[in-house]
């Protein structure tokens, strides 16, 4: 069985305690998208529901319960995550920041979390630990928000939640602060792109900066052939000679705001912009350059 788990999440993983079942029974691991968290999750999540004694976090892949996941058909886990069915099966799919390919819901309603309630207070099935996972946990409905710190206030002794989060400022402060935080933070340029050319990228620094340096983001951005399109265009606007701003405004219009954020976010220092010369321009006074043209 695959337990996916990136290279620079393994000092993330230093954090924790060894074996899974010393776990804190509330994990939230945070960090902007791209960057593994939800594979990690489910990393952890076979390990607490392995029955093999371990010392470390992973799962033996082999036993009834690792069998059970794999097919994603534990009866002692419960995923909540976007684009899931209302009433949808656990998975186990271990792709990063990717919901299942069903009907596609964009938040986790209150009825969901209201099915944790029964979960949390019967006895597990397999007689082991038992794990709600929620991805990510931003996109709970208000009175989702509310039912589940309703059970982290009075947790079970057996059950462990964890919860990803790509905005934790808009988690209830309460929420937050019942949970062990494991920050993911943007890994250092070396592990990002050796990892990034073993999955056979050519330009792995290019592509590490469209992705804002998280590596999976990255791995996005390369098959993303509207962005490169739309990347192109932009640069080749800004480069033109006598950049007109008003000019190149009208050519981004169609561009999508996303890729001019993703670009002006990677400058590490301000553009040089020639202006039109001033005796020659017929835009208004505040767009002429006042002391370079000749
Ligand atoms: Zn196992």
């Amino acid at each position: 069985m695959e337990q996916l788990i990136y290279p620079w999440v393994l000092p993330v993983l230093d954090r924790l305690p060894r074996p899974a079942k010393a776990l804190p029974r509330a994990l939230l691991l945070t960090g902007r998208p791209g960057l593994g968290k939800r594979a990690t999750a489910l990393f952890l999540v076979q390990g607490l529901l392995c029955e093999t004694q371990r010392d470390e976090l992973n799962a033996c892949g082999k036993c009834a319960s690792c069998r059970l996941y794999r097919v994603g058909n534990h009866p002692d886990l419960r995923m909540l995550e976007v684009g899931q069915e209302e009433d949808g099966p656990a998975s186990g799919a271990a792709d990063e920041d990717t919901a299942p390919s069903k009907k596609v819901s964009r938040q986790i309603s209150v009825e969901r979390v209201r099915t944790l309630t029964d979960f949390v207070t019967i006895t597990s099935h397999r007689g082991g630990a038992k794990v709600v996972c929620i991805v990510p946990a931003e996109a709970m409905h208000p009175s989702a928000a509310n039912a589940v710190l309703k059970i982290l206030e009075e947790p079970p002794g057996d059950t462990y939640f964890v919860l990803v989060s790509h905005q934790p400022e808009r988690l209830l402060p309460t929420i937050r602060s019942r949970c062990f935080h494991l920050a993911f933070t943007l890994p250092d340029a070396g592990p990002a792109l050796d990892w990034l050319k073993g999955q056979g990228i050519e330009r792995g620094e290019l592509a590490l900066a469209q992705g804002g340096y998280a590596p999976l983001a990255a791995m996005d951005r390369v098959g993303d052939e509207a962005f490169w399109s739309q990347r192109k265009a932009l640069l080749d606007t800004l480069a033109a000679s006598g950049f007109d701003p008003l000019h190149a405004a009208d050519c981004a219009e169609d561009i999508d705001g996303a890729v001019v954020s993703t670009l002006l976010s990677q400058c590490r220092r301000p553009p040089v912009l020639r202006m039109p010369c001033s005796r020659n321009s017929s835009r208004p006074e505040r767009w002429r350059w006042p002391s370079s043209c000749p």
